[in-house]
């Protein structure tokens, strides 16, 4: 008797169909599975049994091959275990029906009951893709999946549900999809912003770097703060859409982190400098996503820069630059998105006290030296906005209060940024849509140098500085991107030289 269901895993996030045959023969009673790790074929065959046993069937004398293919796709998990009892039973005869349009996943319990699997949100969104027409998924799995209308979904507890359908030769109702509902800005979350008195620069920086998605390097002393700004950073970023919800959620599903439902908040990872390379870049033998992934659409915050591995920081290049990280594996390769905005934050010197106009720092130059190179070159170089950040002084203190008590809406409020970081990204956006449908532009690709928009003084003050800065070809770019930012968040339509000076005080390094 042969009999077979589908059902399915994830390599990174990509979902690839897996067929379960089952066989059954004359022979020494046994139960084999084929194609799952050692470990976990055991616990299979014993939590199989053990639900079957209790949904009251009687577990055939046969000599039984469980075959999951294809072999050389790497399992991991025990969200196959229902797909497995599903074909067994219908090798025994308990269920007739024709499974071949529906994908089972789920981990059962001893007595029948379904856990839920990693990974259910990217396994759903693929599954008409790969030819099915309805997903069996665990009841709490409900919660991530909540918003998915491209498929049937049917939720189930217990294996006896499906079970005494399919005896009564009904099919089980479907899920009725939820709307998705794009979380309003709640006041609460702008506290952060408006409690960080003076800081007017860095604050400016912050909207700069929200605006444009710059990545930011905070540099300043202990307590100046500089934990509080990335915070309020989070704080002014526009809520994520739905294609960016579910974009979010696929990775935090595949990490099992979404059981309460879809990630609807941009993301703030902020990793201690203790954290590994795989912690941080992702990868290892489970392909797993790191933090930089879990930071997609939002913020990577990494306090005492100089503290993390040097090699671990000098693994962000690539990510950085191509917005995604890739990991090769024997058959192909596995990638997430990695579209973050960089915030980190150093103290100038292993005292804290470089530079600062109140302290005297106590480092020797060697130290000071050494300290500094703990951060390279081309990762400094890939930082678009460079910031020392001081302790607020006393008499800021107060005529920073002084302008909040005013009466209009004052014009470093988060109320206030907030309307000009929506305003400057609309209009990014309509000019990244209409340039690309321009079809007589030199180039179609809304992030050259044409496309931002350069007036002739703005570009002559940009080769003057990036002649006497002597800027990289890396870091001229930026400046250039980071100008862009600055014209649009005064909705200028054209880059000036204001813009460009503007930005070219970002490129100082205070390392
Ligand atoms: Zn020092």
């Amino acid at each position: 008797v042969l009999a077979k269901t589908f059902t399915a895993t994830v390599v990174g996030l990509q979902a690839i169909k897996i067929e379960v045959e089952v066989d059954g023969n004359r022979g020494v009673p046994t139960l084999l599975i084929i194609g799952l790790p050692t470990k976990t074929v055991d616990e299979a065959k014993q939590r199989i049994t053990a639900a079957l046993i209790n949904c009251g069937i009687r577990i055939r004398s046969k000599r039984t091959i469980v075959n999951l293919a294809p072999a050389d796709i790497k399992k991991t998990g025990s969200g196959f275990e229902l797909a497995i009892a599903v074909a067994l039973l219908k090798m025994y005869g308990e269920v007739k029906q024709d499974t071949d349009d529906t994908l089972f996943f789920g981990e059962l319990s001893l007595d029948g009951s379904l856990k839920p699997i990693k990974g259910a949100l990217p396994l759903v969104l693929a599954a008409s893709q790969l030819g099915f027409k309805q997903v069996v998924l665990p009841e709490s799995n409900r919660a991530e999946v909540s918003t998915v209308t491209s498929i049937k979904i049917i939720l189930l507890s217990h294996l006896q549900q499906y079970l005494d359908a399919s005896k009564q030769g009904f099919s089980l109702p479907g899920m009725t999809p939820k709307k998705f509902l794009q979380p309003s800005r709640m006041s609460s979350w702008l506290d952060g912003f408006d409690q960080i008195i003076g800081q007017t620069t860095a604050k400016r920086a912050i909207e700069i770097a929200v605006t444009g998605q710059h990545n930011l390097l905070l540099v300043g002393p202990p307590g100046a703060g500089k934990s509080l700004l990335a915070k309020a950073a989070h704080q002014l970023m526009p809520p994520l859409t739905q294609a960016e919800s579910l974009e979010v959620s696929a990775i935090y599903s595949v990490c099992g982190l979404t059981m309460d439902g879809l990630v609807t908040e941009r993301p703030f990872r902020a990793p201690h400098h203790s954290t590994s390379k795989l912690g941080l870049i992702g990868g290892g033998s489970q392909l797993k996503p790191g933090e930089i992934a879990l930071a997609h659409r939002g913020i990577l915050f990494l306090d005492e820069l100089p503290e993390f591995n040097r090699s671990t920081i000098e693994s962000l290049r690539q990510p950085l630059e191509a917005g995604l990280i890739t990991f090769a594996r024997n058959n192909g390769s596995v990638t997430y998105p990695t579209k973050f905005t960089l915030i980190a934050a150093a103290n100038p010197c292993p005292c804290g006290f470089h530079n600062s106009p109140i302290h005297t720092c106590r480092c020797s130059l060697h130290t000071l030296s050494q300290y500094q190179q703990k951060i390279s070159g081309p990762i400094l170089d890939r930082i678009d906005l460079h910031m020392f950040v001081n302790a607020v002084k006393i008499p800021e203190l107060t005529s920073s209060l002084g302008n909040a008590a005013g009466s209009e809406l004052p014009p470093n409020s988060a109320d206030a940024v907030i309307k000009r970081i929506v305003a400057a990204q609309q209009q990014r956006l309509e000019r990244s849509i209409s340039q690309l449908t321009q079809k007589n532009m030199s180039s179609n690709n809304p992030e050259s140098v044409n496309a931002m928009l350069l007036t002739a003084e703005a570009k002559k003050l940009l080769h003057q500085a990036c002649n006497s800065l002597q800027l990289s070809a890396r870091a001229f770019f930026k400046v250039i991107k980071v100008s862009r930012t600055i014209a649009d968040l005064s909705l200028s339509e054209r880059v000036e030289p204001e813009h460009v000076a503007e930005a070219l005080q970002y490129r100082r390094t205070h390392f």
